[in-house]
């Protein structure tokens, strides 16, 4: 008899960073997520096979993502989370293993002694799941919308705690708990277990074993793993003065007594950080995506442009850590503009502020920036994949 099967449940397509890969075939230390998450129940000397439980559409990146690897043939998944969990553990039911590990494929740092502590439970209980007591102050929120959400109360968090998976359940009763409330809508097999009046355990969690749902927990989870591999682009733009009574830099229009031409908005900023991105990934230059030549970027906010590259970087799963640009002139005055330029780069690459820095520099009169002829600029952008 299997004593251990582990169901990693990767059907899930909602949340995406951008691109068009599901987060759980993103790149994760070298590898896709899923395939990290897979090792770790293949790796446990408890655990006799492992059966994921994929998207229908996804068969194909599954396939490459799991390549080598002994798995039990995946499951369809379906609709919802609770479905596809059913639909695995209906896929056991012919030759049922004693216990059923059943894990979320977006927690991909899962270690050998979470996995262990959670199965040794079941020696006293039907069911056990990964917890980590709350440490932090419980907040309220009142019914208003951001940026101003007011605190309507203050929660008590004595005795609460964060659930994790893998759950560790006695696979016939887990079987029979869900195919008894399969129309609940229910957020964890731990709930389901719960209602169905089983006697759950809390095992020990840990921080590390995070969920990887954001951008910024992949980038943590990256970390974890000890960095990544960091890239860094340069970018350089210059666009000459012609008739106008502005100039766009960074974003931002600053009056001025000249304008910049240019085929596009002509702002020099933002090119060159739009470059340094593209440099970043070998994706060629500003140019071969919007030729000057397509009358499609004509007058074109170059929002546009940078907005594009930060899409491929996101689609080749890389995280910006920080942008750095120059704009070099004698007038304008870039300082007084500083902070709508930097905030309006941030919110085009949807980046925190304190990644982004925007610089005004002069050439001493020197130059055909001296000379007041035009305006050039200088960006680098620092990746980590
Ligand atoms: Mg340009």
């Amino acid at each position: 008899m299997v004593e251990c099967v582990a169901l990693v449940v990767a059907a899930g397509r909602g949340e995406r960073f951008g691109g068009e890969t599901p987060k759980q075939y993103m790149g994760l230390g070298g590898e896709p997520l899923l395939r990290r998450t897979l090792k770790a129940f293949l790796d446990h000397p408890a655990v006799d096979a492992v059966c994921p439980v994929i998207h229908p559409g996804d068969r194909e990146l599954f396939d490459i993502s799991a390549a080598g690897l002994e798995l039990l043939e995946p499951v369809a998944g379906g609709a919802t989370r609770q479905e596809s969990v059913l639909l695995g553990l209906e896929s056991l039911a012919g030759m049922p293993p004693y216990a059923v590990l059943i894990h979320d494929a977006a927690r991909p740092l899962v270690d050998e002694g979470l996995i262990s502590r959670a199965l040794s439970a079941l020696d006293d209980v039907p069911a056990a799941v990964p917890a980590i007591p709350v440490s932090d102050t419980l907040k309220r929120a009142d019914a208003g919308a951001a940026p101003l959400r007011l605190v309507a109360g203050t929660v008590d968090r004595a005795g609460l705690w964060r659930a994790q998976t893998p759950q560790a359940f006695r696979f016939t009763d887990i079987l029979a708990a869900h195919r008894r409330l399969a129309d609940e809508n229910l957020t964890d097999d731990a709930a389901v277990a719960e209602m169905a009046g089983l006697a759950v355990a809390l095992v020990a969690g840990s921080e590390n074993n995070l969920k990887v749902t954001t951008v910024d927990d992949l980038d943590r989870a990256r970390r974890l793993l000890g960095g990544g591999e960091i890239r860094t682009g340069i970018g350089y733009d210059v666009h000459r003065f012609g008739p106008g009574d502005h100039v766009m830099l960074c974003g931002v229009a600053v009056p001025f007594s000249a304008g910049l031409i240019g085929h596009s908005d002509a702002d020099v900023g933002l090119h060159a950080l739009t470059d340094a991105l593209l440099g970043a990934i070998g994706a060629g230059d500003i140019g071969s995506h919007f030729p000057p030549t397509d009358p499609r970027w004509r007058d074109a906010p170059s929002a546009t442009f940078l907005r594009h590259a930060g899409d491929l970087v996101r689609a080749r799963q890389g995280t910006i850590l920080n942008l750095d640009v120059t704009v070099i002139c004698e007038k304008p005055r870039i300082t007084p503009h500083r902070a709508a330029m930097i905030e309006r780069i941030a919110d085009i690459l949807e980046l925190t502020a304190d990644r982004v820095s925007v610089k005004g520099t002069t050439t001493e009169g020197l130059g055909f920036t001296g000379r007041g002829e035009g305006i050039a600029a200088q960006g680098v952008a620092t990746l980590r994949f």
